[in-house]
């Protein structure tokens, strides 16, 4: 059941969206944090990830994994970097004061460093993607 629903989450993104930006996330070294593991294995996040790259490369699509520092202690709005605890579900910057769910708010910063590592295509056209964020996956380590 686990494969099936990746398989078809996987399909409908790439099917569905032209950029997709994801957290390089070292999930080997994740897991031998045992509080963590658990969450991090049942997510199937590796595999997940396999399954996006190749059905990108099928569809058309570009997948650029970003590396994952800072994504989710960083304003997505005014880019100050806070200290967080991984148990706090909402985001909120004490420098502007934008708030929101925390996946949203690290989404948001893994689409803009996606869109900045973006190269020109092999035509020399922009790959630019949209500039809003068009689904939230809840990232591996999430509880
Ligand atoms: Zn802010």
């Amino acid at each position: 059941m686990r494969m099936d629903f990746l398989h078809k989450l996987s399909r409908t993104m790439t099917e569905r969206y032209n950029f997709i930006a994801v957290e390089d996330l070292n999930v080997n070294g994740m897991v031998h944090n045992h509080f963590l593991a658990k969450y991090i294995t049942d997510a199937s996040w590796n595999v997940f990830i396999k399954m996006l790259e190749y059905k990108a490369v099928t569809s058309g699509s570009i997948l650029i994994k970003v590396n994952p520092r800072n994504t989710s202690r960083t304003c997505s709005r005014c880019g100050a970097v806070a200290e967080k605890s991984p148990y706090q579900r909402m985001f909120s910057c004490s420098v502007c004061g934008f708030a929101c769910d925390r996946d949203l708010n690290a989404s948001i910063n893994i689409l803009k460093v996606g869109q900045d590592l973006s190269e020109p295509n092999a035509r020399g056209h922009s790959v630019r993607p949209p500039s809003s964020v068009v689904a939230v996956v809840d990232e591996p380590g999430t509880i």
